[in-house]
């Protein structure tokens, strides 16, 4: 991923595949010119790679010149296209080829077909090396396509985004969703990891999603997710990863705009963390990290009997059933550690003391990310 002025961009076409396009257009066009000696025109500044790069494969004599027709104005391919700057020669009888780095409205190509209308050329064939068809609205005939995009906003390669990124090798794409801190809050039953992340989603302005709390809100409602639920949490068991996952996703699209997450509860399986990775992806996104609060068993069990006292949640009233709770993380949820551990990830805190104190081990590590 990469950031130009305020903007993330993801890797989008490699080297090798512009290499590739830029090779077989130059074969096309070297066959059914013959023995032509052509005039390749390239649009500044964006084609001035492509150019450079397609000349280089060229085969046999060529001619190459350079006109300049700007029409992006940032983002926005903008309807007025400033005029043609450098065609100094006749050429008048030569068969000419227009490199274009990239085109999608087409309202560059149309002021390319005006200016050309009265240069007398022999032939006049256009060559682009991306083209959106989404986004061509244009009835010129393109006769030369190295890559078919989707209309979104790309750079590298000579395509700049206010000026930056015409100098990568590559060709990256706006990321849809901007940069987003995404936190798994881990720990077992018990650990705190409710308590901070209240403190941590105001800090750093992140929307908080506990898995338990959405079940609970949902058996309180006596929904058929909520009922389905309970069965399993009055057991102190894990309520199966097909139901938790879909949850979790619709609980991440309502949220659509966040600045990121704190997950508190989730994953609690390596399906589920694998189906987090999953979802985060189609994000254009990613977990940023895993932050552990690590507790000892008795002390889990002290505090969830006294939270019991006041919390209303019948699984943190009954001994057997908490005990219960502390098995399921060590059976089934401890092993995410290894997960995120394995991808540099995993930042373990000590979970005991004053709410503060751990509240500021934590911020230590996030804000260190
Ligand atoms: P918690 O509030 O995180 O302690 O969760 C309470 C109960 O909700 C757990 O004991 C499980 O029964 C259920 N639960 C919460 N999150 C998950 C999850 N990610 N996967 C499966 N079950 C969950």
């Amino acid at each position: 991923m990469i950031k130009l002025h305020d903007l993330y961009f993801k890797p989008f076409i490699s080297a090798e595949q512009i290499d590739a396009a830029v090779t077989r257009m130059v074969d096309e066009i070297a066959t059914d010119l013959g023995d032509e000696v052509p005039v390749f025109v390239g649009i500044m500044n964006g084609s001035f790679m492509f150019v450079s790069d397609f000349v280089k494969k060229y085969p046999k004599p060529c001619e190459v010149t350079f006109i300049k027709l700007a029409s992006y104005a940032g983002l926005k391919s903008t309807e007025d296209i400033q005029r043609l700057i450098g065609l100094t020669q006749d050429l008048t009888g030569r068969t000419v080829v227009i490199l274009e780095d990239i085109i999608d409205s087409g309202n560059t190509l149309a002021e390319v077909h005006r200016i050309f209308k009265n240069e007398n050329v022999k032939s006049l064939t256009i060559a682009t090396l991306f083209h959106k068809p989404e986004a061509y609205k244009k009835d010129f005939k393109l006769h030369y396509v190295g890559i078919n995009i989707p209309n979104k906003f790309i750079v590298g390669y000579g395509l700049d985004y206010e000026g930056l990124g015409r100098d990568l090798p590559e060709v990256y794409q706006l990321k849809t969703t901007q940069h987003m801190t995404n936190i798994v809050l881990f720990g077992p039953p018990g650990a705190g990891k409710g308590t901070q992340a209240n403190f941590l989603k105001e800090k750093y302005s992140l929307v908080h999603i506990s898995t338990g709390d959405v079940f609970r809100y949902n058996i309180k409602n006596e929904t058929a997710l909520g009922m389905l639920a309970k069965s399993y949490m009055d057991k102190g068991q894990l309520v199966p990863d097909k139901v938790t996952i879909d949850m979790l996703n619709n609980e991440v699209e309502k949220n659509a705009d966040a600045n990121g997450f704190i997950f508190d509860g989730f994953p609690r399986t390596n399906a589920q963390a694998e189906a987090l990775d999953k979802l985060m992806d189609s994000k254009d996104s990613q977990i940023n990290a895993m932050v552990a609060l690590e507790v000892e068993d008795d002390i889990l069990v002290d505090r969830l009997l006294e939270r019991g006292k006041t919390s209303g949640r019948s699984d943190d009233a009954d001994k057997s059933i908490i005990r219960n709770r502390i098995k399921e993380y060590y059976d089934k949820t401890a092993i995410l550690k290894d997960y995120y551990t394995k991808q540099d990830k995993y930042f373990g805190v000590d979970g005991v003391g004053d709410i503060s104190e751990i509240t500021n081990r934590l911020s230590t590590v996030i804000d260190a990310l």
